[in-house]
């Protein structure tokens, strides 16, 4: 019960969206520490005597300076910015309260130094190297104005020679830590870029494991990949398809005639005139060698003849260049079968075979299917 209002009460506080949970979260804990520090500053004021009333201020000041950061973000309106947690504002923003509170507490003010270190390591995960350089001058130009007008007011307490050696403790220090954040905003970079081309490769890796590399066409894993994809499909909604096995006529004559790098230039042709004969949903893959295989999803075996028998005359209509001014034409043979609800794809592909077969023995160039049943 306690748990689930706590949840909810979280919920409230950080939204749902994953990366503005995580921002607000990142602000809540400088909240946090920002609170701690005024605790802290009302019990120093009470040790040193300084004065309470400007520690009221100080708290205002921190309180009211978080609450708009908070808001900013809770409300979505930092999303217009490049870094919509407002790193370099709410790093700022702690500096200069770290340099306000180091005016009112005297002789406590070493303590404010490892504070001041701790804010711009809150950077380290988001600034680039510009800001975080930029963000330690801002603390250098801060504290070194506090300890100036500090050591005229009340030189007492701020001796302008302690402050000299308290602003090159500084000096020393900030460009230290920027230069660590710069270091990792590189390696940052640097990771990122790597992951890209990690992306790019498995992108070429997943295009060479698919297709075929000398006609651009799925190859037979794919093509099988496919097919168990069809079956499933035509299983779940009962629709049929078809399969067809294209092969070249007479290709070892073209490569015996022309030499290997014309027939391999007649496959390339093949495959683009193929596919532009076929439907945009029908797939011509790369079965082996100079065969071919066509999947027709979602087809029927009338559209699916007349779409063999368009594919059969456009590649006899086809000239290949062959150099030397010669011109290469081809014709195919075709197998084409409907699937039977209840086969495998092994039985469908060795009946396409079989009607193949039978094109070439009645003497190539033309498409054999089932008899009707
Ligand atoms: P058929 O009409 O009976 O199919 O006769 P065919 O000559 O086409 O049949 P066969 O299977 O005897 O010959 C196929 C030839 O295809 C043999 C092989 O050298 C050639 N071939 C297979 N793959 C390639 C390739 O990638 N490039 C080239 N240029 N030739 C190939
Ligand atoms: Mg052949
Ligand atoms: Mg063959």
């Amino acid at each position: 019960m306690a748990m689930s209002q706590l949840r909810r009460l979280g919920k409230l506080w950080l939204g749902d969206d994953p990366a503005q949970r995580l921002r607000l979260r990142q602000t809540s804990l400088a909240m946090a520490l920002l609170a701690f520090s005024a605790v802290l500053l009302h019990h120093a004021i009470g040790l040193t005597g300084g004065s309470r009333a400007l520690a009221w201020l100080w708290t205002a000041y921190a309180v009211g300076g978080m609450a708009a950061v908070y808001a900013a973000i809770r409300s979505g309106w930092s999303l217009r910015f490049r870094d919509p947690s407002l790193t370099s504002l709410q790093i700022g923003f702690a500096l200069s309260a770290a340099a306000l509170a180091y005016a009112q507490v005297g002789p406590l003010r070493g303590g404010v130094f490892p504070v001041v270190t701790l804010i711009l390591m809150f950077g380290m995960f988001q600034l680039r190297a510009r800001s975080a350089y930029g963000l330690a001058l801002f603390a250098l130009v801060v504290f070194g104005a506090v300890m100036a007008t500090m050591a005229r007011l009340q030189p007492a307490v701020y001796p302008p020679a302690f402050e000299v050696i308290h602003f090159l403790v500084l000096a020393c220090m900030l460009p230290a830590v920027a230069m660590l954040t710069a270091r990792l905003s590189r390696i940052r970079h640097r990771l990122a870029q790597q992951r890209e081309e990690l992306a790019r490769a498995l992108a070429q890796l997943q295009a060479i494991a698919t297709r075929d590399e000398l006609t651009g066409l799925p190859n037979r894993r794919q093509m099988q990949a496919l097919m168990d994809q069809e079956l499933l499909r035509s299983l779940r909604h009962h629709h049929d398809f078809c399969i067809a096995v294209v092969d070249l006529d007479h290709f070892k004559r073209i490569n015996d005639q022309h030499g290997h790098a014309a027939g391999d230039a007649v496959l390339r042709a093949f495959a683009q005139a193929g596919q532009a004969a076929l439907r945009a949903t029908d797939v011509l893959a790369r079965w082996g060698g100079e065969e071919f295989l066509v999947l027709l999803p979602d087809t029927a075996m009338p559209p699916a003849v007349a779409g063999m028998e368009r594919l059969r005359q456009q590649i006899a209509a086809l000239r290949v260049d062959a150099g030397e001014g010669g011109a290469i034409a081809i014709t195919v043979s075709i197998g084409l079968t409907g699937h039977n609800r209840g086969d495998t794809l092994t039985q469908t592909l060795e009946r396409a075979d079989r009607l193949l077969y039978d094109a070439k023995a009645a003497g190539r160039n033309r498409v054999r299917t089932d008899p009707p049943s």
